[in-house]
């Protein structure tokens, strides 16, 4: 009976250590290891936002030391023909780009990060219910949509109640019983390309 235990616990040790090699295979890598990718800035359709502020706020949000920055990711900005294409969007441009978006919300579709222009202006009501103040909601976006890019998909639950919610919540839609939070946690600082 004894040696079972111990071999259960051998079993699971292996198993870890296989989990951790496919996340090497597939890609994954950490805080310490360095990926650039270059953007450009663009919008589509007709927009209430200013695409200039925009650019600002989506710069200084990429070079924030709390941001995807923390997971060894670069993001420089150049004209045109960046590896992401960072856009303004009306609601209906966001919803024609991909079955899979709504003209509600922001949705990333291969290298487009869709910023919704509606949601950009005025947010969400979950995130306006809470009176979070829309510099934060858009800073959120902004690192939610990049995380889709990332390689991140989204995270179905909060795993510590009134905690600081993950970025890869859907927080535009609701916090599930975190706290509004629009900078990636320690255990999403992770990068599949
Ligand atoms: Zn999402």
């Amino acid at each position: 009976m004894f040696s079972g235990i111990v071999s259960l616990a051998v079993a699971k040790e292996v198993a870890a250590t296989q989990l951790e090699a496919q996340k090497i295979a597939d890609g994954h890598y950490t805080s310490g290891a360095s990926y650039t990718f270059t953007y450009d800035i663009s919008s589509r359709g007709k927009i209430a936002g200013d695409l200039e502020e925009f650019r600002k706020i989506v710069a200084e949000t990429y070079a924030d030391a709390r941001g995807w920055k923390r997971a060894g990711v670069t993001m420089k900005e150049v004209q045109s023909g960046g590896q992401a294409h960072v856009i303004l969007a009306s609601g209906d441009q966001v919803a024609a780009a991909s079955p899979g978006c709504s003209a509600k919300l922001s949705c990333r579709v291969g290298s487009l990060i869709l910023i919704n222009d509606d949601r950009w202006m005025h947010a969400t009501d979950a995130y306006n219910e809470l009176n979070v103040s829309l510099a934060n909601y858009r800073i959120m976006v902004i690192n939610h949509e990049t995380g889709h890019f990332l390689g991140h998909d989204h995270i179905l639950k909060c795993e510590i109640p009134n905690g600081l919610g993950p970025v890869m919540i859907q927080q535009s839609t609701g916090l599930l019983g975190c706290r509004p939070n629009p900078w990636p946690m320690p255990s999403e600082l992770w990068v599949r390309r």
